[in-house]
């Protein structure tokens, strides 16, 4: 024994905040009380009584993906072990992947099916732009990919990839599978994955379902499903071999401990999610969302994306000249204990409007907090004008 123990180490409650920041960032985002109630539980792997949970998690996946697939896998990871999963049970050394790309996640997807020796294509769209589908049909014309890579929602830049429907016709058209992320997306906006013809949909946790980071769900169709069980050689990737989890999700077997914890959450959020209703929760997220982004510039702000490409789930705010984002954000966290996210990439600040941020006294919060923040930096907002536009909003909204 030469380590000794560490000197200096201090409770957890001397390191957080007295009182919780409130996550309006890109994730992880709030989560309601009974998914932290049900986060705090430990129960056996391989009973009963998680057994039973694991029908209900899947009975309700299956409403929250729009699918009657009977493939829907949960993974101990983030959302991108969700994306991996997808992708290499999917992707064979030298099949030909189309990766749509138009952010950072999408260039994820295609570094991944790169690491697993596809041959892959990458579609750069131009920043601040969805995918067009007649570019997407060229180019399946001259690839013939076997399969198309895209993400719904770009969290990276807040753009929304509008044209997935018709990208889902396409790839049928012409005999490819579809590998859709909707990390940040999934029941916050339409996601239709049977009538849509997705062939493999991901999500993590801790963005549109409002769980915890770290169980994510992979939802297979039964084509993909075929042709992961066709696969002749053997996987890479042990943890997330599709076949080896199934054996956990379908038969009542062990792979590895599953994280009961963050299931149990998980059910919780599903739970949350079935009793709202996907209707009402999408309405929910576009009203919130549109009252905060005409709050925003109503303010005289101006917000990074066009219309037409603009994701709801995430709103991407331009940086005013002279203003530092890491200052602001600072202020904003220290000040007001509101959390935004910066950026990796364009020179914006972003607010999320997933799950739990989708509400009234949030948005009144995070907003008061930006124009406050930038009004002490000596950027000059109107604040209550904003705010008297977000009130406007919500108010016609919720009448
Ligand atoms: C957050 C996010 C991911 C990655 O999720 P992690 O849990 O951080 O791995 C992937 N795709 C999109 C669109 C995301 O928003």
């Amino acid at each position: 024994m030469s380590i000794g123990i560490p000197e200096n180490i201090i409770p957890l409650d001397s390191i957080l905040p007295d009182e919780p920041l409130l996550m309006m960032g890109a994730g992880p985002v709030p989560i309601p009380p009974r998914v932290a109630a049900a986060n705090s539980i430990v129960i056996n792997h391989l009973g009963d009584t998680l057994a039973r949970v694991i029908e209900q998690v899947k009975a309700m996946s299956r409403y929250v993906f729009q699918t009657e697939s009977m493939h829907i896998l949960g993974v101990a990871g983030p959302g991108s072990a969700a994306m991996e999963m997808a992708v290499v049970n999917l992707v064979k050394p030298g099949s030909k992947v189309l990766s749509i790309c138009n952010g950072f996640f999408s260039q994820r997807l295609a570094e991944m099916a790169e690491r697993v020796e596809g041959d892959v294509l990458r579609m750069q769209v131009p920043e601040g732009e969805g995918v067009s589908p007649g570019e997407v049909e060229k180019l399946i014309k001259q690839y013939q990919p076997d399969i198309i890579t895209i993400v719904q929602g770009e969290t990276s830049n807040t753009v929304h990839n509008r044209a997935l429907p018709e990208i889902g016709v396409l790839a049928k058209k012409y005999g490819c599978m579809v590998i859709v992320d909707a990390v940040c997306t999934l029941s916050t906006m339409p996601l239709d994955m049977d009538d849509w013809g997705i062939d493999a949909v991901i999500t993590g946790g801790q963005k549109g379902l409002s769980s915890i980071p770290g169980v994510s769900l992979v939802a297979f169709s039964d084509q993909a499903w075929k042709a992961i069980e066709e696969r002749q050689d053997r996987l890479r990737h042990w943890c997330l071999d599709a076949k080896l989890a199934d054996q956990f999700w379908y038969k009542k077997s062990y792979h590895y401990t599953a994280p009961v914890s963050g299931i149990l959450a998980m059910h919780e959020a599903l739970r949350l999610i079935c009793k709202e209703t996907l209707p009402r929760r999408f309405e929910r997220h576009s009203s919130c969302s549109q009252a905060l982004q005409a709050g925003i510039e109503a303010m005289g702000l101006s917000l990074f994306v066009e219309p037409c490409a603009r994701l709801n789930s995430v709103v991407g705010i331009n940086l005013p000249e002279n203003i530092n984002s890491l200052q602001l954000l600072k202020t904003m966290s220290q000040r007001y204990r509101v959390e935004i996210s910066g950026s990796f990439g364009p020179p914006i600040v972003r607010i999320g409007q997933m799950g739990e941020q989708c509400r009234s006294h949030n948005l009144f919060r995070t907003l008061h907090a930006l124009g406050a923040s930038l009004g002490s930096l000596n950027y000059g907002v109107d604040l209550p004008v904003g705010m008297a536009e977000l009130e406007r909003r919500l108010d016609s909204y919720e009448r």
